[in-house]
């Protein structure tokens, strides 16, 4: 199955590195023109840079509330429309329960969670028009089962939902919206866990957990998450695919 984005515009959040940037890359060469949004100016010109249809590249911080306005303009000014938005930028503060803090419970549910739901609302018309695809990025985190992740996991099983009641309110214009939930997956996102824990102690337990027995793959994610965008996914909406070598299969 080959996936054509040929003629369609899409955005990324989170396009600087990991999944987003796997994203970015894949529907830049399946004929997208993309617009790269994070805050890391440098990173997202490289990534550009090496991409084939006219990317834009949008710097941008979601923890401001102006960051919305700022990306639905700069889009729509470059783009005129809008086919695809995956909502993918996230962050992730693993702190125990006892002693988590206000600012950063704020902060994660405002980047992961409200955000998204913000940009899918700036968006709303463009896609309407196009009767375009919404792709979230999840976490099998939002089972809860992860331990000292609750504001994330709150963050990411809030997306689902949102994922969910987006698909049913949207479906008579046209709009599908669907989610990716990866598992383990070997990108920048886990410095901080190897930092505390130790790499190789981390790779090593956690992989315990998964049937397929090793790390994903940020491209494993991207295959999903374009096809979930694409035409070939007409008649998919309302649904968040684990992506997890199978580790909360019950
Ligand atoms: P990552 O390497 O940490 O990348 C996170 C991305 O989000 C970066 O591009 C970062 O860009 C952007 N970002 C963070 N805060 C931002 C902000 N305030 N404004 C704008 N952009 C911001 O993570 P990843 O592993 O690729 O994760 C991508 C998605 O997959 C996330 O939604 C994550 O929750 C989900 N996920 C990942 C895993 C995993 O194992 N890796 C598992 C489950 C779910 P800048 O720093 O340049 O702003």
């Amino acid at each position: 199955m080959t996936l054509d984005f040929s003629g369609k515009h899409a955005v990324v959040t989170g396009a600087s590195r990991g999944i987003g940037e796997a994203i970015v890359r894949q529907l830049d060469a399946a004929g997208a023109r993309v617009a790269l949004v994070a805050r890391s100016a440098d990173r997202l010109e490289s990534i550009a840079a090496e991409l084939t249809n006219d990317p834009l590249v949008v710097v941008a911080d979601l923890s401001t509330h102006e960051s919305i306005d700022q990306i639905s303009t700069a889009v729509l000014e470059a783009f005129g429309g809008l086919d695809v938005l995956v909502n993918n930028a996230a962050v992730e503060r693993n702190q125990p329960a006892s002693k988590v803090t206000g600012e950063a419970i704020d902060e994660t549910l405002f980047v992961n969670l409200r955000q998204a739901f913000m940009l899918c609302s700036a968006f709303a018309k463009p896609l309407f028009s196009s009767n375009g695809s919404i792709v979230n990025i999840t976490s099998t985190a939002a089972t809860g089962a992860g331990g000292t992740q609750g504001a994330y996991a709150a963050s990411k099983g809030g997306l689902n939902t949102l994922t969910k009641n987006l698909a049913n309110e949207w479906a008579n214009k046209g709009v599908r919206v669907n989610g990716v939930a990866p598992g383990l997956v070997d990108t920048e996102m886990w410095e901080p866990t190897f930092d505390a824990l130790g790499e190789d102690a981390v790779r090593t337990s956690f992989v315990k957990r998964v049937p397929l027995a090793r790390w994903g793959t940020a491209d494993e994610i991207a295959n999903v998450a374009c096809f979930l965008a694409s035409e070939q996914a007409s008649y998919v909406t309302g649904q968040t695919i684990r992506v997890d070598g199978g580790m909360t299969n019950i």
